[in-house]
């Protein structure tokens, strides 16, 4: 989708800003001969920007307003290396919460509702922009933060709550729990706001039956503001974000090619207006499209489909693209598969050809030999690779606190 006037303009003024903050994109720019933007395509001329540029900039360098006007810092950790440090102003925290009180009211939720809130609370974006969006809403807040499940299950049949706000895995643990003590009569919940985590439509479908909740994805990361800039709605699949704030495009990968709406690539982020630490196209390397046309809830605000996975998760095999989401979509579909998988992947030197190797689990009661053969099928069909498959019981699999390392590329061994 191409950048409107109004984004132009709001991209100029950025990036004067920027250049007169004299932070570290200012020198970047300078550089690069960048004095502002007339057109789309002096817009395509701006380099892209990365995670590692924020941690170049550690702590502060990216801050482009002076002290006095920051009112609050968050930060992402990532994997490895330096954490990243983005500093707000007080109108960027009001922004995002503006922003979050919208996806609230695209879920359908009023000031009527009653949020409990499980993402954390601290450095990082999640349980506080939940919270504050909600107080912008006015609704009210239960600001559980994670973990104890006995109390968040006293909270939600005392005080009725009709929201929750979780992580998909936490969402589902909630609803094992619910469903494990047979609380299901006493909770009230209609509606889930799901954020951070990309799931699969089998783990989705499960937390909605058994919760009988509608459940709604939230879009965002910690660089650009945080949850809460973009949502889906009731009319189709496919997450509105909110154009007034950011301006979107979608890139090839691997080229940087900005791709036309409806081709798969990675997301890429404008922020318009934010004053602390403003990002211009911004790699978030979740994979998604924009989808074209408008949607049947008449919002005009343009979608993204559901988020794929992250391009780094990204992984060949016979020269096909495959991400480990669409493993698990598969997964999912098998029963007595569990959700821990393993991928390896290696070269037969001999044939000249990739093997790939799947290591999945399966509870006692199904027979092995026939869930591999059904998990094959599927892989065939679907992504076109027929790999070897490997049916281990339950358990078998490490398991991680953390993100779980999936895919293991041997072909470089
Ligand atoms: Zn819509």
């Amino acid at each position: 989708m191409k950048i409107n006037q109004t984004q132009l303009e709001l991209v100029d003024k950025q990036i004067k800003r920027i250049l007169a903050s004299g932070n570290y994109y200012s020198e970047v720019y300078k550089r690069a001969g960048i004095t502002g933007v007339n057109s789309y395509e002096d817009f395509l001329k701006i380099p892209f920007t990365d995670k590692a540029d924020l941690r170049n900039a550690y702590p502060l360098g990216i801050q482009a307003v002076p002290d006095e006007k920051i009112v609050r810092i968050h930060s992402s950790s990532g994997t490895t290396g330096k954490p990243v440090i983005i500093p707000y102003t007080a109108k960027d925290v009001d922004d995002w919460a503006t922003m979050f009180a919208r996806c609230y009211e695209i879920a359908g939720i009023t000031n009527k509702d009653r949020i409990q809130i499980t993402p954390g609370y601290g450095l990082w974006t999640a349980g506080i922009g939940f919270q504050a969006g909600c107080e912008k809403l006015g609704a009210m807040a239960i600001p559980m933060g994670p973990g104890n499940t006995e109390k968040q299950l006293q909270m939600m049949i005392d005080l009725q709550s009709t929201v929750i706000c979780a992580t998909s895995s936490y969402a589902l643990l909630l609803a094992e729990e619910i469903n494990r003590r047979g609380l299901r009569d006493r909770i009230k919940l209609k509606k889930g706001v799901i954020g951070s985590e990309r799931w699969s439509d089998a783990k989705r479908a499960f937390i909605a039956r058994e919760l009988g909740i509608e459940l709604y994805d939230i879009y965002g990361l910690t660089e650009i503001y945080g949850p809460g800039i973009g949502i889906n709605c009731t009319g189709e699949t496919g997450m509105h974000v909110f154009d007034d704030y950011l301006y979107t495009e979608i890139i090839d990968p691997a080229t940087g090619e900005v791709l036309p709406d409806g081709e798969e690539g990675e997301i890429v982020i404008t922020t318009l207006v934010k004053e602390g630490a403003p990002l211009i196209r911004f790699r978030t390397h979740d994979l998604s499209s924009i989808m074209p046309g408008q949607c049947h809830c008449g919002l005009s605000y343009p979608r993204l489909t559901t988020i794929k996975g992250r391009s780094d998760d990204m992984f060949k095999v016979h020269g096909v693209n495959m991400f480990p989401s669409q493993i698990e979509e598969i997964l999912g579909e098998v029963d007595g598969v569990s959700s821990e998988y393993k991928i390896d992947i290696a070269h037969d030197d001999l044939k000249n050809r990739d093997i790939m190797m799947i290591t999945a689990e399966a509870d006692g009661r199904v027979d092995f030999q026939k869930t591999a053969e059904a998990l094959k099928a599927l892989c065939k069909s679907r992504l076109s690779v027929t790999p070897n498959v490997a049916i281990v019981s339950l358990n078998t699999l490490p398991r991680s606190e953390k993100k779980t390392q999936r895919v293991f590329d041997h072909r470089g061994d």
